[in-house]
């Protein structure tokens, strides 16, 4: 299933107030992996796919908001990989479609609308049920693909990457976070940027996450997570919350790096990696910071800004 990925990139970031800060910084290009899956979705969606197919499940059924990242990751997989996809969309239908659910048609996803109650719904096993017997024998992937596949599937984002002392990486549920610090030593650390408001709350999800990976007897390249903090300070406001700063530090850092930047996670991450290396945290550092992805999103948020 990988071979059909490019390589992993890695950039060097240069900048006067990087060098004098005494700090290196590289990017992990995961949104260039592929032009249609790409960045952390894909990861987390692998053993998923692999499981439905062991299962001899040919349908995936999963969630996602109208501008989702995931959506879109498993409506370009499920096409290359032979599934049928079914997405289940929060809120009414909008046409015509968003850039997002536009792409995710074309790759033969069949979107169902539910509303935002029965949306929060979504992890109960009553409907959960429901859908099964809707829809017949599916296979459901949650929303953003955060299940302990998607874990195993982060677990594999730095297989190939060594000699880092930090890697950075934006946060919604966490998921990536666990899987990438179950595949560090001791000697590295892992610094997450949560984008939601008070992301505080992170910290007891994360640990749930790796408490319930060490127990379920999935594979792991060790048994204790390499240590990591969460910065709770990049929000901006809130998930999809984007401000003019934020807007104008991201072009700025395309024009300066020819490296684009998304608005809802990783815009945010570098953001406030590049204002802690300013205000002299992160001395002499080895940085990797870690591209997730979700450039798909700024189409659907061009009319708003
Ligand atoms: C979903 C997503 C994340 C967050 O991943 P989690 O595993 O939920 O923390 C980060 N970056 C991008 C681009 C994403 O699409």
């Amino acid at each position: 299933m990988s071979s059909i990925f490019f390589p992993p990139v890695i950039q060097q970031i240069d900048s006067e107030i990087v060098a004098n800060a005494d700090v290196k910084l590289y990017i992990l290009r995961l949104d260039i992996m592929h032009p249609k899956i790409n960045g952390n979705k894909w990861y987390k969606l692998k053993y998923n796919l692999l499981e439905a197919r062991e299962k001899n499940i040919s349908t995936i059924l999963t969630f996602g908001g109208a501008y989702s990242n995931h959506i879109y990751a498993t409506a370009a997989g499920g096409n290359i990989f032979g599934f049928r996809t079914i997405g289940l969309i929060r809120g009414e239908e909008n046409t015509p479609l968003n850039p997002t659910l536009q792409f995710a048609t074309e790759q033969g996803m069949e979107l169902v609308y539910i509303d935002r109650h029965t949306y929060k719904k979504r992890h109960t096993q009553a409907l959960q049920n429901q859908l099964k017997q809707q829809f017949g024998e599916v296979f459901i992937i949650p929303e953003g693909g955060s299940n302990l596949n998607g874990m195993r599937g982060s677990i594999e984002i730095l297989q190939t990457v060594k000699g880092f002392n930090t890697i950075c990486l934006a946060c919604g549920t966490g998921t990536t976070l666990a899987g990438i610090a179950l595949s560090l030593n001791q000697e590295q650390k892992v610094i997450g940027f949560p984008v939601l408001k008070d992301g505080d709350f992170l910290n007891q999800d994360i640990n749930n996450l790796l408490t319930n990976y060490l127990n379920s007897g999935l594979p792991t390249p060790v048994y204790s997570p390499a240590p990591w903090q969460l910065v709770c300070d990049y929000h901006f406001g809130g998930y999809g919350k984007v401000t003019k700063e934020l807007k104008l530090f991201c072009q700025d850092f395309q024009i300066q790096y020819d490296i684009p930047l998304d608005y809802i996670y990783t815009g945010k991450m570098f953001y406030g990696v590049m204002d802690l290396i300013a205000k002299g945290f992160l001395k002499s550092q080895s940085l990797l910071l870690i591209h997730t992805g979700g450039l798909q999103g700024n189409l659907g948020l061009q009319g708003s800004l």
